[in-house]
This record gives structure tokens, sequence and C-alpha cells, in this order.
């Protein structure tokens, strides 16, 4: 159960399977990675080890600068291919990792299928994908969105969304995430291994804050939407 988001300047599928690998310790069912790429989201997932499900179907062969990837440990819904993580919205426009449990899911669930949304796996987390998706349309701002998204969920989480037009966020809810900030890109990790080969630059993100990374935008706020302290740390590179 990890948790890897990459924005940067190169290829992003191969830095993200490779931190995936790197946080096996934290123990999974299955893997997936997503990429975006002119502005279309491409996703792959299955379950297995990093290894086997990578050379069954080339995670680390995929298209764009931007992705995310995860490692599952099912708490709701069966290990199965569908049921692994990203898991996108209905419009294929956001695709999101999640680690935790969201506590009021059957409840939102229940509200998206009313609006006309359908979902396709047995978790917790897909509601977070259609959720934002929803509120998306309603705002058409990833920073409204997140704020009005961490307003409606219960649980605990750390999760990443990839929006179809290149912007990541990351939010963090008793579970952990970690922005690694280096030259010219950034990491989003459960654990400072996810990253540590590319920068010993930290961002411990606090509790009830989330990231959002955009072109020309680095930005962190707490969940009323105002900017929030941060440091910096350097990890120690001697594991
Ligand atoms: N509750 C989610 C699921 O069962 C996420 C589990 C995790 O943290 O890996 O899919």
């Amino acid at each position: 159960c990890s948790i890897i988001g990459y924005y940067g300047k190169i290829s992003a599928a191969p830095i993200l399977v490779k931190g995936l690998k790197r946080m096996e310790y934290r123990g999974y069912d299955s893997v997936g990675v997503a990429t975006e790429s002119e502005n279309k989201i491409e996703l792959k997932k299955g379950i297995g080890k990093v290894d086997e499900v990578n050379s069954k179907i080339q995670l680390d062969i995929m298209p764009g600068k931007i992705g995310i990837g995860h490692t599952r440990w099912a708490t709701h819904g069966k290990v199965t291919d569908t049921n692994a993580h990203p898991h996108s919205s209905n419009s294929g426009k956001i695709a999101i990792v999640h680690n935790g449990i969201i506590e009021n899911f059957e409840e939102l669930k229940q509200q998206l299928e009313n609006d006309g949304y359908s979902f396709k796996s047995e978790t917790d987390s897909e509601i977070i994908a259609n959720l934002l998706q929803k509120n998306y349309e309603l705002t058409k701002n990833v920073k409204e969105t997140i704020i009005k998204t961490v307003s409606e969920i219960k649980g605990h989480y750390a999760f990443v969304a990839m929006f179809e037009n290149g912007q990541l966020a990351a939010a963090r809810y008793h579970e952990p995430l970690i922005i690694g900030v280096g030259k010219d890109d950034f990491f989003l990790s459960s654990d400072v291994l996810g990253f540590i080969e590319y920068t010993d630059d930290a961002i411990y993100l606090e509790n009830g804050n989330f990231v959002i990374l955009d072109k020309d935008k680095f930005q962190i706020l707490d969940f009323d939407g105002n900017h929030a302290k941060y440091g910096i740390t350097k990890v120690s590179k001697e594991f």
C-alpha cells in the first residue's frame, strides 16, 4: 500500500515503477500506473508483484512526463485487476490513487449513482474519482475541487489525483504523503524511498493539507484553501 506520483521533465512511468518497487516492503496485492500525455490519460494495472505485472503489461512503458502509481492492500473489494488502482472517473479525464479508507463511500456512491455516475470496481476509493469529476465540472477549478471533495469524504486517506489537463493534486489526512522537490520536477510518495535516488529535498505534507502541481504553480494549502506553512527537510541517503 503505497502511492507515488511524478510531475516533471522526463518520462514518468519508469520513475513510478522504480519508486513502487523500492516501497514493496510496505506490502501489497496489486499494482498500477496512470500517465498523462497530450491531454489524455492512459492506465494499466493488475494483481501481483510489481515485476510480474510489469513484465506482463509494461507498466514502465507509458507516454508522458506526469503520472501516478499505486500498490494496493485491499480493504474494500476483492483482489482483482479491476479493483486495483488507479481508478478513473466516468469521463476518463481524472485518475486517482488512494491509500486508506473512505468510511462514507456507500452513501457517496449512492448519491453519485443518483446523479448518473457508474462504478466499475468494488472499492471505496473509486468514489474519489467520480466525486472529483462532479466537483470539477461544478467548479472548473482544481483547488476548489479538492476543497469541496475533502469536505465530503470521511475516513483516512492520502490520495493523488491526475487531471487530463496535466495538473496533479494530492491530499493527506491521517495517511503519509511526502513531496520530493527535484531540480526540474516533483515527486509525491508515501515514503522518501520512493524518490530518494532523485532528490533528498523533502516536504512532509502536514495532516489536513493538499498540494497542487501545475505548469507554473506549486501550492500547498489547508483544507479551507489557505496557504499552509511548510519546510523543506534534507533526508539522509544512508538507508
Ligand atoms: N481502501 C482502498 C482499497 O481497498 C485502498 C487500500 C490501500 O490503501 O491500498 O482499494
